[in-house]
């Protein structure tokens, strides 16, 4: 006999071999049909999935409340639970707005840090992959602000986000640093792959179209890029990246830099 997982909020159990129902234990809201037989549970996720097979995990909404049904095997034994999950999508959601800026979707300054941080432990530590940084900084985003408003300035910056982020790749990781400030962590990627992705950025973003009230905004970004090397701390990385963003500035914006 399994013992149920008290933060299960309902099992069934059937023996592997012959699938015969073993113990069935429904709980709220879950017990408004017996199952007493292998057909019985077909009939329950039929309901709940319109298929009689149920998935090795799947989340659905009853009665208001979000659960996780999810298929285990235990020895010879296949173990259905039912868990309420309303509590950790909670703590998921609010784990979210902790890491991540409400206004961009990026991760906040404090997380990018630490993502740096890691990497660089791994590199000088383990030998690991070399990894780049790259900043970028809106163009005279002031005047922006100024001229079309400071909720077009905020929308600016919500799509600029999305449209760099649909660019990188599923392991690099963007964060805004400051108030038109981001950060990006590029892993595996040499001087010259960060920097044919920060020209490829420089122009997508000029090129493309933000349009808020009507009015299309002519947007620039500048941008500074630097590689790990043996001797880098965090603060030095930032330091160097920071000085090619300045770079790009003085050099007369809407460019990319390395340091
Ligand atoms: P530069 O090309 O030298 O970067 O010029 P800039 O005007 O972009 O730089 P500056 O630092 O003078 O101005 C940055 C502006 O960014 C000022 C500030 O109001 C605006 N800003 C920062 N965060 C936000 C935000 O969350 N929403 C909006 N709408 N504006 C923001
Ligand atoms: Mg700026
Ligand atoms: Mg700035």
């Amino acid at each position: 006999m399994i013992e149920p997982l008290t933060i299960f909020d309902g099992y069934i159990c059937l023996d592997g071999k012959n699938l015969s129902i073993k113990d069935a234990q429904l709980k709220e809201p879950f017990n408004f049909m017996p199952i007493n037989s292998f057909e019985d549970l077909n009939l329950f996720f039929q309901k709940f999935f319109g298929n009689d097979a149920c998935p090795l995990s799947i989340e659905f909404e009853y009665d208001r409340k979000c659960y996780l049904i999810s298929q285990k095997t235990y020895e010879n034994d296949i173990v259905f639970s039912i868990q309420n999950i309303d509590n950790i999508k909670n703590i998921l959601l609010a784990k979210k707005e902790v890491l991540f800026d409400g206004l961009t979707k990026c991760y906040l300054k404090k997380e990018i840090e630490t993502f740096i941080e890691q990497a660089l432990e791994n590199f000088v530590r383990y030998k690991k992959e070399k990894f780049s940084v790259m900043m970028f900084d809106i163009d005279l985003f002031k005047k922006v602000n100024d001229t079309y408003g400071h909720l077009a300035g905020d929308y600016i910056l919500k799509e600029l986000a999305a449209l760099v982020k649909k660019s990188l790749r599923k392991v690099d990781i963007c964060g805004r640093f400051g108030g038109e400030e981001f950060l990006i962590l590029l892993p595996n990627t040499k001087a010259n792959g960060a920097l044919k992705l920060a020209t490829k950025l420089n122009k997508l973003v000029k090129e493309h179209l933000f349009q808020y009230d009507n009015k299309t905004i002519p947007i620039a970004i500048s941008l500074g890029i630097t590689s790990v090397s043996y001797s880098d701390s965090y603060h030095s990385i930032v330091q160097r990246c920071d000085e090619a963003l300045y770079m790009a500035k003085e050099n007369g914006r809407d460019r990319v830099e390395y340091q």
